[in-house]
């Protein structure tokens, strides 16, 4: 019997090679189906005519009308792709830029990797055949870096630009400049008089528009390069104002009355408002999918707890509901679950970031909860600091919030705080670019030779005290020279590298201190979600198992040791055995030490990621062995702009900003509390929190970073004067706090 029941298994097999499946089959129908009914299928001629008039395109429709997934897939099929040319399509969020191209792969019915695919940092799918590449706005930023003509593309699509975060804002005013450019070379070698691409020319042609970066560039015809802005905003006014009156269509929408509830009384805790709301809906309403509308992974993940929790204790039958996370740090695997029908009979809840506010549609959903709070980041120019708050959300988000309910019939959405309250809330968020930290993006803009950052085209302005605090860190890092131009090579090399300029600066140094190996494995694994893996019913344990690893002289140190250890392990235990079994056993192991497999596999491919990288550059990569004492040094004079002293009361004073901090539970240092640190990150709750902080010496920083002298006199000296005159002439304080160099560094920009 059992050979029967192999060989049958095995002619299974050989039907399902020859002829497709029949799953498969009516899986494309349905796909085919669900594509033809889409709202923007009936305008593609239309569309695409569009996209061949006008060499700037504002395509504006309601979230699911089938911007994303189609356009491409439209301009494709039209000829946007002869002679090898590419359509990319920016995404602000990397969890977008991944689930839609893999539908978008399917709908093709090719592989990802194929005509499709996606890039996102420290990930690319892409080969020599994709056609169709979808990837973040930071990653096209990045591109531009080593093709500043943006060649391999035909036609940019900046999606999702009413997100408005700082890499749309910047990549939208450079897409002006490339676009100015590559019309020009074109138009230069059609009439063959002009001299194609020499920037000079450009720069007198074009007046401010052409960037001086593409004096340096190869020659060369391009195309011109088309654009396309989409927006899930009604307002197209401001994105056609800032391209000189480009054309706007708009695309009908189909959108479903949404009932909105709201609560009689401010709710004071509005997680347990959450789950109360999702089991009343479960219980009481008719079928259909609920979205719930969460601030962040921690939150989602003990949402989801509560969930099973209070499932169990609910009569058999009433069980079925299924709970599907999704957010960023997410493995893409389980992203896409949020995307499958559930199990007849069960209902599903989708704990969302704000991703699936316009960013994704998840179909099925009738009912949406929106406590109204999202995750956002904060910067205080004055203080030079960045942190990620919770805040209510704006009107706007809250209408797309409940707009997700009525895609497919009338909906239902529950807002967790009182009437009231929505009208004391924002009209819309303010962009990113006025509250974050450029440093990044200033570095970014430099390396592509755009020195005037305060005329720089942007949309919106960033105002002037950040753009100054940011210029004077990369000062202080010294990636810019006296005259405020990107250093060589120290800055040039930053640059580069793909990553936040302190931590860049933090390898570069590493070098010198003969320790870059171990800073390597500093910066992947701060660059991922915690290593630790603190289940709450198994706390105790989970912090012995820590202690195993963990490192007197701090956070650092600790995170080495487990990389270290993990190295070992698989030296020893891996010999011979194939890829698939080694990640295996690995995942066995750091099941038993309390370690998050996923996070370590991830740091894990970004150390070879920027391993490859600083290879490239020719630093040179050395290890420090067993003396940890360079290492902490160059940790000191790498994140000196972060070091913080004990306070007689048991909490710290960050040098550069005067705040007063706390050492985070989390840290290994939570007990120790020594009384010179350096940290690398400020998580801002109740509490000011510090983490990931190792023990440093006082002395090191004015010996190793002579540039932080001026920062500590700066915070205690002028501290006062700082506070008692900050609104009127910052500037001339922070002027002040620094040495003749930087006065003169500062008053020249
Ligand atoms: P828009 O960009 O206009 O918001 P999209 O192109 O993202 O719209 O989505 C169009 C439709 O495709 C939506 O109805 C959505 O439900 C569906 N869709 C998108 N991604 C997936 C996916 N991964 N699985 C199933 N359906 C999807
Ligand atoms: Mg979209």
């Amino acid at each position: 019997a059992q050979g029967g029941l192999r060989k049958s298994t095995e002619n299974h097999n050989q039907l399902n090679r020859n002829f497709p499946n029949h799953d498969s089959f009516s899986r494309k129908q349905k796909i085919a189906q669900h594509r033809k009914s889409l709202p923007i299928a009936s305008v593609e001629k239309r569309l695409v005519d569009e996209v061949r008039k006008n060499d700037i395109l504002i395509i504006v429709g309601e979230t699911g009308s089938g911007k994303t997934t189609q356009l491409p897939q439209f301009l494709f099929n039209a000829g946007f792709c002869r002679e090898g040319k590419t359509i990319g399509i920016t995404q602000p969020r990397r969890v977008a830029a991944v689930t839609v191209a893999k539908r978008v792969a399917e709908e093709c019915g090719v592989q990802l990797g194929q005509r499709v695919g996606y890039s996102i940092r420290f990930e690319d799918t892409t080969s020599g055949s994709t056609r169709i590449k979808y990837m973040t706005d930071g990653l096209l930023l990045r591109e531009a870096l080593l093709d500043p003509y943006l060649s391999r593309y035909s036609v940019i699509i900046v999606d999702e630009a009413h997100e408005r975060t700082v890499h749309t804002d910047v990549l939208l005013g450079l897409l002006k400049d490339v676009q100015k450019a590559r019309s020009k070379t074109f138009n230069g070698h059609l009439n063959s008089e002009s001299k194609t691409t020499d920037g000079t020319m450009l720069d007198k042609d074009n007046g401010a528009a052409a960037i001086s970066f593409l004096k340096q560039s190869q020659g060369g015809k391009f195309p011109p390069l088309k654009l396309v802005i989409m927006s899930a905003s009604l307002d197209a006014r401001g994105f056609s104002e800032y391209f000189g009156g480009a054309k706007a269509v708009h695309i009908q929408g189909r959108q479903f009355p949404v009932d909105i509830f709201y609560t009689h009384h401010a709710e004071p805790d509005y997680l347990d408002a959450t789950l109360i709301t999702i089991f009343q809906i479960h219980l009481e309403e008719g079928p259909g999918d609920i979205l719930v509308f969460l601030t962040g992974q921690e939150e989602i993940e003990s949402v989801e707890r509560l969930i099973k929790e209070r499932l169990q204790r609910l009569p058999e039958g009433s069980q079925k509901l299924l709970t599907v996370p999704i957010f960023s740090a997410l493995p893409s695997e389980k992203q896409m679950r949020a995307f499958a029908p559930a199990p007849t009979g069960f209902r599903k809840v989708i704990l969302a970031t704000n991703i699936a506010e316009t960013s994704i549609t998840i179909p099925g959903i009738r009912y949406v909860i929106d406590p109204g709070f999202v995750k956002a980041r904060s910067y205080d120019p004055l203080k030079g600091m960045e942190s990620l708050i919770i805040v209510p959300t704006s009107k706007a988000q809250a209408l797309q919030r409940s707009g997700r309910a009525g895609r497919e019939g009338p909906g239902k959405c529950f807002r967790l705080y009182p009437e009231g309250e929505f009208e004391k809330l924002e009209d819309s968020t303010k962009p990113e670019i006025k509250r974050c930290n450029l440093s990044n993006v200033i570095l970014q803009l430099k390396a592509l030779g755009v020195d005037d950052i305060l005329g720089f085209d942007f949309m919106e302005k960033p105002s002037r005290a950040s753009i100054v605090k940011s210029l004077e860190q990369l000062y202080l890092l010294g990636a810019l020279t006296d005259e405020c131009k990107l250093s060589n090579p120290v800055g040039q090399q930053m640059a580069r590298l793909p990553l936040d300029p302190v931590y860049s600066k933090a390898l570069i140094l590493a070098s010198q201190f003969n320790c870059l190996e171990e800073m390597l494995i500093t910066v992947a694994l701060l660059s991922v979600e915690s290593i630790f893996y603190t289940p709450r019913e198994k706390f105790e344990e989970a912090r012995t198992a820590m202690k195993c690893f963990s490192s007197p002289e701090g956070d650092h140190l600790t995170l080495i040791n487990v990389y270290r250890a993990s190295d070992e392990f698989l030296e020893k235990r891996t010999m011979g055995l194939n890829k698939e079994k080694s990640e295996k056993i690995l995942r066995k192991w750091c099941k038993e030490n309390f370690i998050n497999s996923r996070s370590l596999r991830h740091a894990r491919d970004i150390h070879s990621q920027i391993r490859g990288h600083v290879e490239q550059m020719g630093l040179c990569i050395a290890s420090c062995g067993d003396d940890m004492l360079p290492f902490r040094r160059c940790l000191a004079a790498s994140f000196f702009i972060n070091a913080a002293l004990k306070q007689p009361e048991g909490t710290y004073r960050a040098l550069a900003s005067g705040q007063v901090v706390q050492i985070h539970p989390s840290s290994v240092l939570f007990q120790a509390k020594p009384e010179c640190i350096i940290f690398n990150e400020l998580v801002q709750t109740n509490h000011k929190y510090i983490r990931n902080i190792t023990r440093i010496d006082y002395l090191w920083l004015s010996e190793l970073a002579p540039q932080s002298n001026l920062m500590v006199t700066g915070s205690f000296v002028w501290q006062w004067l700082f506070n008692l005159v900050q609104p009127l002439v910052s500037g001339c304080c922070l002027m002040a706090m620094y040495n003749d160099s930087m006065r003169s560094f500062l008053s020249r920009h």
